[in-house]
């Protein structure tokens, strides 16, 4: 066990989500090692360790015995990627805090870029993609689309074709650290947080090693917290609609009545009555679902409970690292 005293800051920090990376954990030490002491030998590099079911934090482990400046914090389950990185923010000291992936996705080699961006002023400096590689065409397609989908659902600028991959200054930290939402979309809420925003652009390579622990849920889950978490668009939306029906209704009601006794024939048929039924049906359920997903979350933030727990750390005042 070993720690810089909690008084102490340092210049700059690198919080890195750890999901079954087993393979790459040494390749990803050496080159972050590298590419941040370019910059400063007053670093920390905070490694937390989501419930990975493979020999990650044994890797970690025993790379911080080896090396002082590493740290780990290791979850007591698999709380998510947006957890496990604030769980890293929760504990960085760094004037200067670099959020990247585990899996070499996000080329370490970038971070002296990022870091002059910041000297020049800038408390947000995000990376930008520019190509991604070794994705499948699902993948990238659907995240394309829910990016422009979402810039058109909130007034929040957040960027698009923009993962967590960037750097942000200790006092845009303190403000997250206040934001205390369980469903995090972490880079809405940094656009949230406004400040000095500027991008870089790289090339996202594929991933070294293993595979996504992106499953599709998740992948859906993050998407819903993303609106959720930034627009009431979609409840909006399905008022709206519910006005609309209920216009068209009413004038074919009128329609019915007038056809009735006016000209006397009655408007049969059991086609359209199931059709319109279904119809109905079906907006309704659809509306539920769309209030159901805002209610589930407020019943998450209600209870309470940490974000998340810390099975082990050495850092040194672990009551700071976590959630609660
Ligand atoms: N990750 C995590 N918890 C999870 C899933 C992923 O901490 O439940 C980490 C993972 O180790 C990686 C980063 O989050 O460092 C991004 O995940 P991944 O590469 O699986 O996502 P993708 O790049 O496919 O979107
Ligand atoms: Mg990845």
């Amino acid at each position: 066990m070993q720690s810089i005293p909690a008084s102490e800051t340092i210049a700059l920090s690198v919080v890195i989500p750890i999901y079954n990376e087993e393979q790459i954990i040494d390749e990803l030490y050496q080159r972050l090692a590298k590419s941040v002491s370019e910059v400063t030998s007053s670093f920390e590099l905070i490694f937390v360790n989501d419930g990975s079911s493979d020999n990650s934090l044994l890797e970690l482990i025993r790379l911080s015995e080896q090396h002082k400046q590493v740290y780990y914090i290791n979850f007591s389950r698999n709380f998510g990627h947006q957890i496990a990185v604030t769980a890293g923010l929760d504990a960085c000291r760094g004037e200067a805090v670099v959020i990247i992936d585990g899996d070499l996705q996000d080329p370490p080699e970038l971070i002296p870029t990022l870091y002059k961006k910041h000297k020049e002023g800038f408390e947000v400096v995000y990376a930008k993609r520019n190509k991604r590689q070794g994705e499948t065409f699902f993948k990238k397609t659907t995240a394309k689309l829910f990016y422009r989908l979402l810039k058109r659902m909130t007034s929040t600028e957040i960027p698009v074709d923009t993962g967590d991959f960037r750097l942000i200054d200790q006092k845009v930290v303190r403000y997250l650290r206040k934001m205390p939402e369980q469903n995090k979309f972490l880079r809405g809420q940094i656009a949230w947080l406004g400040f000095k925003q500027t991008h870089v652009l790289y090339d996202r390579d594929s991933r070294k090693a293993g595979e996504t622990g992106y499953t599709f849920s998740k992948m859906f889950q993050f998407a819903m917290d993303g609106i959720t978490g930034f627009s009431d668009k979609p409840l909006a939306f399905v008022s709206r609609i519910g006005f609309f029906i209920s216009f068209i209704s009413f004038l074919i009601i009128l329609y019915a009545v007038y056809a009735h006794f006016v000209m006397d024939e009655t408007i049969t048929g059991w086609t359209s009555l199931i059709v319109s039924i279904m119809f109905i049906g079906g907006i309704q359920l659809i509306s539920v679902g769309v209030i159901g997903e805002y209610i589930s979350r407020i019943n998450k933030n209600v209870r309470d409970r940490p974000l998340y727990i810390v099975a082990e750390t050495n850092i040194k005042n672990p009551e700071d690292a976590d959630g609660s």
